[in-house]
């Protein structure tokens, strides 16, 4: 046996003198640099007691030091538990409790709050600061610069990601040195990746989108990152031309938009825009290719799965939607135990490759979820499309039952959205006395325009059935969203939970 995800991942950066990641101030860590990081690392964390198939969480800011770290645990057959650096201690206690790591890896600052903590979990702390510096980098540094990987097979554990918990307690996807290796294989290829690429990575690496999709498939094609610490509008539009191809969730095209910057010639050299993690409007597709020509490729994926489906990178990148099932990816969406048709609307389920192996010490959730066959149960509520191009149209929990009638938020975000001085749109449900349930619209105005709330909703009266027509709107600045911008309806729906006086 092998090591396959590290033979391909990370052992091929032996070679490369060139830049491997280049920092937000123009230096350069070269691929045999950051190899020797990551070998350096994994001997320091075996001889702290991290070892095949111990879980290693990590809270730390991203640097190249914290994306070794993660080389350094697949390298050693650990398990990869990275945390947002948001979390506090007291989210962090149950990530402990639950995985009860081997190593916690966080920042100095945190660790008198949290060494306590970790040690009665049974995990030993080492600090790791957003410039490389603390305990880990200290151990680290008169270790050796090679190592052997240890043996793991397709089916071995190489990371646990939580989800982000949005409804309940977070839960620990298991995903395999198969799940993440067959992915980026297929991204890779899908998307035109070549040694030649330059992705300007300004994407958490805490989270599936920026740690796997992201440096994953740079790792695998011989590329190389512009590595920033977080989203920077002067850092981008600084380094976009040094960039063939980004990542990015649909908030980093919205202030590129809003920057006046951001103009066709800054980026006409670039190969790929890519989206996903949240829906991209339709109207944020547009005004993009408008000022720039590109058409931003959506793709749709989750920490369960990786990446399910994708817009084409020949072929027609479909607005609104998420494109077509990934090679090797099987896709249905089930209403009432049987597959709808083409325009109806069910729950999405995947299986493949790519889909995780349970939650972690949650057998019951596992089983809730995830079907005896391998069939992963999303919670995302889409349709398809005669061409088999998916859209989302929001998740199964966040359905308004008013009355006994089924409503899907998006439906009605989308009308909303299309009103005059409507920039974006929540709808949710909130108790109603009568109702059960009330549609309930949260909407943010374009710059510089008052809304009125009545008026908007008025003019939907003749576009949508009487059940559902929000029954109240407000207007709000800004809509909540969490680090990946996703909008926060939890959030909403508890704000508004006593509107009716329900
Ligand atoms: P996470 O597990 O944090 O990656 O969140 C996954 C969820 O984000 C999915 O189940 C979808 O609800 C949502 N999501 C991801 N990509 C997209 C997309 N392109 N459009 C709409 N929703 C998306």
């Amino acid at each position: 046996m092998a090591n396959a995800l590290f033979d391909a991942l990370f052992a091929p950066l032996a070679a490369r003198q060139d830049d491997f990641l280049i920092l937000p101030d123009g230096a350069g860590l070269s691929g045999a640099a950051f190899l020797a990081m990551v070998s350096r690392q994994a001997h320091a964390l075996r001889a702290a007691g991290l070892g095949v198939g111990d879980r290693i969480a990590v809270q730390a800011a991203k640097s190249p030091e914290a994306l070794a770290s993660y080389g350094a645990a697949v390298a050693l057959g650990a398990i990869y538990l990275p945390l947002n650096t948001a979390y506090t201690a007291e989210e962090v206690a149950y990530f402990l409790d639950n995985a009860t790591p081997r190593i916690f890896l966080c920042e100095t600052a945190r660790r008198a709050a949290l060494e306590p903590l970790a040690n009665r979990h049974g995990a030993r702390v080492m600090t790791l600061d957003a410039d490389g510096g603390g305990t880990l980098s200290e151990a680290a540094a008169d270790q050796p610069t090679t190592l052997t990987p240890a043996d793991r097979g397709a089916d071995d554990l190489a990371a646990l990601l939580y989800t982000s918990g949005t409804t309940g307690r977070s839960k620990g996807a298991m995903l395999t040195h198969g799940n993440l290796l067959s992915n980026a294989e297929v991204l890779a290829g899908l998307w035109r990746f070549t040694d030649r690429d330059v992705l300007l990575h300004a994407l958490p690496i805490f989270h599936t989108h920026g740690l796997f999709v992201a440096s994953n498939i740079s790792l695998l094609t011989g590329g190389r990152m512009i590595f920033l610490p977080g989203f920077d509008l002067d850092a981008m539009i600084r380094l976009l031309p040094r960039a063939t191809a980004m990542m990015g969730v649909p908030t980093f095209y919205t202030r590129l938009l809003d920057d006046p910057r951001f103009t066709g010639e800054l980026v006409r050299h670039m190969r790929l825009f890519i989206s996903g993690s949240a829906p991209l409007l339709t109207e944020t597709h547009r005004s993009f290719e408008a000022r720039t020509g590109h058409r931003i490729l959506e793709r749709y994926g989750m920490t369960e799965t990786n990446m399910n489906t994708s817009n084409p990178y020949e072929g027609e990148r479909r607005a609104g939607t998420v494109g077509l099932p990934l090679p090797g990816v099987k896709l249905r969406i089930m209403a009432e135990g049987a597959e709808v048709r083409p325009g109806e609307t069910g729950v999405i389920e995947v299986h493949g490759p790519n889909v995780f192996k349970g939650y972690w010490q949650m057998p019951e959730k596992t089983r809730e979820d995830l079907r005896e066959d391998g069939w992963f149960i999303t919670g995302d509520v889409g349709r398809a499309d005669g061409d088999g191009y998916i859209t989302i149209v929001g998740r199964a929990r966040d359905l308004v039952i008013s009355g006994g009638f089924n409503i899907y938020p998006k439906e009605v975000e989308l009308l909303l959205d299309e009103q005059p001085g409507v920039l974006e749109s929540a709808v949710i449900g909130v108790p109603h006395p009568d109702f059960g349930e009330a549609v309930f619209a949260v909407l943010v105005p374009e710059k510089g325009a008052t809304l009125d709330p009545e008026a908007t909703l008025a003019a939907l009266r003749d576009r949508l059935a009487r059940f559902k027509l929000p029954k109240a709107a407000v207007v709000v600045e800004a809509l909540p969203r969490n680090a990946m911008g996703k909008v926060q309806k939890n959030l909403l729906r508890n704000s508004y939970r006593n509107w009716f006086g329900a």
